[in-house]
């Protein structure tokens, strides 16, 4: 475990030379606890890849990656362009480029739509005036995340059926804009979506942030037709949490990198991504493509598991592994309370967790329900995460 192994290696720092001899990045690992030193207490995550709790733990090889970015200096051009490529080969798709995000990503997908390679036109956005400015989507896709699509100045319209939408379609529309984590609360499901706007000559965008894995919704919307896809990087792919990927067709791809970073005049020279980020989401991708998914799958369900058996004795709590439809769709343990309620409320188990040590964050659903997350814990923490919700349960 990495306490074991930091106060192993920080007593080998004390020898001198020792440092040299194991090699930087694990003298520093050892040497530094950067939180420790802000007086910031770290957090076993049980709750998954929430943007607030840092999302997801970058794995080794692609930390590697990240930290040979780190040493040289390069023409970000250059390396967004090769970078792209190696994702497009990867994902199978004509053309990518690496974004602060899905949220960033939906900005440039939407100016590329918006502008074209008009450089004119990139210069005046958000002022859209003139420009093709209006996006449709469903209204029950509508969240928060669309500020990311109306920074470029556009107007959304909501529509709730193929009708309307085919009647809310003309020479202003940029884009058609599915959120894929809604797709069971509309009526038009993706599939028809992405049909529709090639049936009425308009660039379909869809939203697939938080649905990888399965690594096959990397490459699924592009063969339904999508023009534009946008994926965190930070999130199931366990890449560095402020980068994002958006693929798909060349033209509109090449249009979103004249909005962004760095070109200096353009509405996302905002979202910068540097260069370790850039090469990070290509690791990250190409770890998250190597690795078994049956195998991660078993994984995660012998971790539920764990959770669950320590938990079937307590009376009034039925613990069971369950897999969201959609979004984050991995093993997860719920807990059900029974009624009446005899032992300690949900939200208190999630104050409780967060106030020991080590500190750890669940998801209180409501005041019937918990929601555990085992793909965001490190080996052995769900032990950890185990004992001490048997003992928070068996407090009352
Ligand atoms: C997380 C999320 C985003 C934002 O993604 P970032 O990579 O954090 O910018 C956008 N849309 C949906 C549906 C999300 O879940």
């Amino acid at each position: 475990m990495g306490w074991n192994r930091r106060g192993f290696l920080g007593g080998l720092l004390s020898i001198p030379g020792a440092a040299a001899l194991l090699g930087n990045a694990a003298a520093q690992d050892a040497a530094r606890d950067v939180y420790k030193e802000l007086g910031i207490r770290p957090l076993v995550n049980a709750a998954g890849s929430y943007t607030y709790l840092s999302a997801t733990l970058l794995p080794g090889p692609v930390r590697e990656a990240m930290e040979s970015a780190a040493r040289k200096y390069v023409n970000l051009f250059e390396l967004q362009e090769a970078v792209g490529k190696r994702i497009s080969a990867l994902v199978g798709c004509e053309a990518a480029l690496v974004t602060a995000g899905t949220a960033s990503a939906l900005t440039l997908g939407t100016a590329a739509c918006v502008t074209g390679k008009d450089r004119d036109k990139i210069r005046r956005v958000p002022d859209t005036a003139g420009m093709k400015n209006e996006v449709v989507l469903q209204k029950s896709h509508r969240n928060g995340y669309d500020h990311a699509v109306r920074n470029v100045g556009v107007r959304l319209v909501d529509v709730e059926t193929v009708e309307a939408l085919e009647r809310a379609v003309n020479e202003r529309t940029a884009a058609l804009l599915f959120f894929n984590v809604h797709e069971g609360a509309g009526r038009i499901k993706a599939e028809e979506f992405a049909r529709l706007g090639k049936k009425l000559g308009v660039p379909t965008f869809i939203d697939i942030a938080a649905d990888v894995p399965p690594a096959e919704n990397l490459t699924r919307f592009h063969k339904l037709g999508y023009d534009l896809v946008a994926v965190s990087g930070g999130k199931g792919l366990r890449g560095p949490q402020c980068s994002g990927i958006l693929m798909g067709r060349k033209d509109l791809i090449e249009a979103a990198a004249l909005n962004n970073n760095p070109h200096t005049d353009a509405i996302c020279r905002t979202n910068k991504v540097g260069k370790e980020e850039i090469v990070g989401v290509w690791a990250a991708l190409e770890e998250f493509l190597r690795r078994d998914p049956a195998a991660t799958w078993k994984e995660w369900e012998r971790r539920c598991k764990v959770i669950v058996d320590r938990l079937s004795d307590i009376p009034n709590i039925n613990p069971e592994t369950f897999v969201p439809e959609i979004a984050n769709a991995v093993p997860h343990v719920r807990l059900t309370w029974g009624i009446p309620n005899k032992i300690v409320p949900p939200d208190e188990v999630q104050r409780k967790l967060r106030a020991g040590e080590p500190r750890i964050e669940l998801r209180a659903v409501n005041q019937y329900s918990v929601e555990i997350a085992v793909w965001t814990l490190e080996p052995g923490e769900e032990e950890v995460v185990a004992g001490r919700l048997r003992e928070t349960l068996k407090g009352k």
